[in-house]
């Protein structure tokens, strides 16, 4: 019988670890299919505290998970495929072996929002990708024109990043103005590099018979006129959708399928606790995602106590 679970190794996942191992607690912490989570498919993190020159999102991670290892943290290569929170003790299927816990941290993140399209599924890895910092090296994007769509802080990181290899970046947004935050909005759009495509989606990715991108079909929204760009790759940073479907119909969400805690990082259900981007769409940051963990650990390091007076 484990007496803490937290399910993700993200900023949340690994704060929540450090803090239950330092209570002494030896958490069970599940990878899931992204170690370090998001965090580790950016270069350089530039406004995580106490680090005045930037780290690296994947050193910060790695370092993040030896702090919690130092202090009892067991962290296992595994994705919890089920689970069964009516009553603890909880029961947490993960790669197809059962275990028991008193109490569960869910740290599970947000996974990318797809455009829709079958053409964007028919084409994935075959230049379409939702990581720049994975992908955008690969030789099919090396001095090529390259799409982001999008308009939002990932969108502008994904093209920044992406004219250190693209001969050109075109950023297609369905609005007249990026959501970004002003800086970042600001350095995107003066890059020589970038040129924003206003008030357009994508329709279509091209071309599902060559088995490869080659170019996107767009209509802008105001005159619905449909046009054609070439392009070798396509990057859709157009957002998040929360990893919480295995708790749905138990957990209490929003429409969005973030969970929403009831006091503090409790859910509806008494001993399962929740923090980072699964519970939060409003500011989906590294260190409030941290601060979330060390809520979600302190608060389960207390309902535990109080089980045992
Ligand atoms: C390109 C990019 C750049 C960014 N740059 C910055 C930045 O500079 N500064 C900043 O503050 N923030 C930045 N962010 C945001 C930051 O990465 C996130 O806010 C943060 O990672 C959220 O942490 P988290 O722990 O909630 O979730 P995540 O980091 O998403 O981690 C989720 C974890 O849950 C695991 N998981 C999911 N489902 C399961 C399951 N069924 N079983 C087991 N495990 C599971 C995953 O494998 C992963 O380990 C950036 C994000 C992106 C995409």
């Amino acid at each position: 019988m484990e007496k803490v679970v937290i399910i993700g190794t993200g900023c949340a996942g690994l704060t929540a670890a450090l803090y239950t191992a330092r209570a002494n607690l030896t958490p069970l912490v599940l990878t899931g299919t992204m170690p370090g989570g998001l965090l580790t498919t950016t270069s350089i993190v530039e406004n995580f505290p106490g680090f005045p020159e930037g780290i690296d999102g994947y050193e910060l991670m790695t370092r993040l998970q030896k702090q919690a290892e130092r202090f009892g943290a067991r962290v296992q290569f595994g994705t919890v495929e089920s689970v069964a929170l009516s009553q603890p003790p909880f029961t947490l299927t993960v790669d197809g072996e059962t275990l028991q816990t008193q109490t569960v941290i869910i740290a599970s993140g947000a996974g990318h929002r797809h455009l829709g399209l079958s053409s964007e599924d028919l084409l994935e890895k075959k230049g379409v990708t939702y990581c720049a910092t994975c992908d955008g090296a690969l030789p099919l994007f090396r001095n090529q024109p390259l799409v982001v769509v999008g308009g939002g802080d990932s969108a502008c990181e994904e093209a920044t990043y992406l004219t250190r290899f693209a001969s050109v970046v075109y950023l297609v947004h369905r609005r007249d103005s990026l959501r970004a935050s002003k800086i970042m909005a600001e350095r995107t759009l003066t890059h020589a590099k970038i040129k924003p495509i206003w008030d357009s989606v994508v329709t279509e990715i091209l071309d599902v018979k060559q088995d490869k991108v080659t170019g996107v079909r767009l209509k802008n929204v105001k005159t619905n006129k449909e046009t054609a760009l070439d392009c070798a790759g396509v990057f859709v940073a157009i957002g998040h959708v929360p990893n919480t479907q295995l708790f749905k119909g138990v957990l209490d969400m929003d429409e969005n399928g973030y969970i929403i805690p009831e006091r503090g990082s409790a859910t509806n259900v008494p001993g399962v606790f929740v923090a980072g981007d699964c519970s939060d769409h409003v500011y989906r940051q590294a260190v409030t995602a941290a601060g979330m963990g060390c809520a979600a650990a302190i608060d389960a390091e207390r309902y535990l106590a109080g089980l045992n007076q």
